[in-house]
């Protein structure tokens, strides 16, 4: 995308410290690409998390006009909203089987992911109880110890279904820990476990892989696959090259530049010492905006990299609540100037480069982007 370095904000994000630009066409591309890879498995998409910052009801749109057809969220509430946007999809809710929301799930036609023998039961007495199977995936657990249930609880079911038989059972799912570091010992064992699940499951459909597990090989693929963070651009495996498209796109805009002189520091805690006369820009962003403090500057660790018209620059000192500091003394005449927009992640600084140097991972910087950015989205879809 190109950077205004002189003029008015655009509209979209006027009044606001920091612009987001969501580009759902990159985000069709990755959804297409990795719909290729899964081969012959068909390619949902998981939308929680506000569909990992960039909007539920966007990427449900973007992503059901490309084709997918099968959504999961995290809570039905979640699958509420994706059901106004894609009236035939099928849409799995991965938490949150409590008696209090069987009617939403009905309602909405949710299929709730069971996640235990206490939910399995719950569901199939809301089934006897209107006298018809309900739909419902069943979630097993071969290794996180998190949702699921165990290997030998499923295959007891498998055996002598009990609750089981009074549901439509569409789909069996497991989760991979560790599929990030392709090499763990986990994900072979956690492969080896969901086999042998599967394998007791004849006729019904199966899926284990997120994105690091369909970027891993076909193995992981069985019937339909469940990509998240690749869909949104972000790294799924570690210490590959990122083979997705940029979707997001964070910018702030340079409301002054400073003298600092040599020896003096920036910021609370007078945590980075300049090292020399010093032009440091701010900006009006901070982490009230989900822009982690962790990513910022001290004596000790540089902090994370910014972009200015393509030309990398560093956050300098602590980031505050709602301002952060860039070091801009390397930078040519005309470039770092007050009015510039400066790239925080995007095409040229990659999510996981700032998430890294924060201490955590592209999926926490996109899914905690807050709520005060001015937001714009590229793509054929109706604004707002
Ligand atoms: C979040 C989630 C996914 C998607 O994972 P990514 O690593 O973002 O691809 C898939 N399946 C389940 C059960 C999830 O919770």
């Amino acid at each position: 995308m190109t950077m205004e370095t002189t003029g008015a904000a655009a509209s979209w994000s006027e009044g606001r410290g920091g612009r987001l630009t969501i580009d759902l066409v990159a985000l069709v591309e990755n959804w297409r690409f990795l719909a290729a890879r899964a081969g012959a498995a068909e390619c949902a998409a998981a939308v929680k998390g506000d569909g990992y910052g960039t909007g539920l009801e966007q990427a449900v749109t973007a992503l059901s006009a490309a084709g997918c057809r099968t959504f999961f969220v995290a809570l039905p509430e979640e699958g509420v909203r994706a059901r106004a946007i894609a009236p035939q999809a099928t849409i799995h809710v991965l938490n949150g089987l409590f008696e209090e929301a069987v009617e939403l799930y009905l309602a909405h036609g949710l299929i709730p992911v069971l996640g235990s023998l206490a939910e399995l039961r719950l569901w199939a007495d809301a089934a006897l109880k209107r006298g018809t199977k309900l739909p419902a995936t069943l979630h097993v657990d071969t290794g996180m110890n998190r949702m699921g249930l165990r290997v030998e609880e499923a295959l007891g079911l498998a055996a002598a279904p009990g609750p089981l038989s009074a549901i439509d059972l569409k789909l069996v799912i497991s989760h991979l820990a560790c599929a990030d570091a392709p090499d763990h010992a986990l994900t072979a064992l956690q492969l080896e476990r969901f086999r042998r699940v599967a394998a007791a499951f004849p006729g019904v459909r199966k899926s284990l892989a997120n994105s690091a597990g369909i970027l891993t090989g076909p193995e992981f693929h069985f019937d339909l696959v469940r990509p998240g963070i690749a869909l949104y651009g972000g790294r799924a495996l570690a210490g590959r090259p990122n083979p997705m498209r940029t979707v997001v796109t964070l910018e702030g805009r340079i409301m002054l530049v400073r003298m600092v002189p040599k020896g003096e520091t920036v910021g609370y805690g007078a945590a980075e010492t300049c090292t020399r006369d010093s032009r440091i820009a701010i900006l009006s962003i901070g982490y009230a905006d989900g822009f982690h403090r962790a990513a910022g500057g001290t004596d000790a660790v540089p902090g994370a990299r910014a972009a200015i018209d393509g030309r990398p620059v560093r956050l300098f000192g602590r980031i505050s609540m709602d301002l952060l500091a860039l070091d801009v003394t390397d930078l040519p005449d005309g470039l770092g100037e007050r009015g510039q927009w400066v790239e925080l992640f995007g095409p040229r600084i990659p999510v996981d480069e700032v998430a890294a140097h924060a201490g955590t991972i592209g999926y926490e910087l996109l899914t905690g982007l807050g709520r005060r950015y001015g937001r714009r989205y590229l793509g054929d879809l109706p604004q707002g």
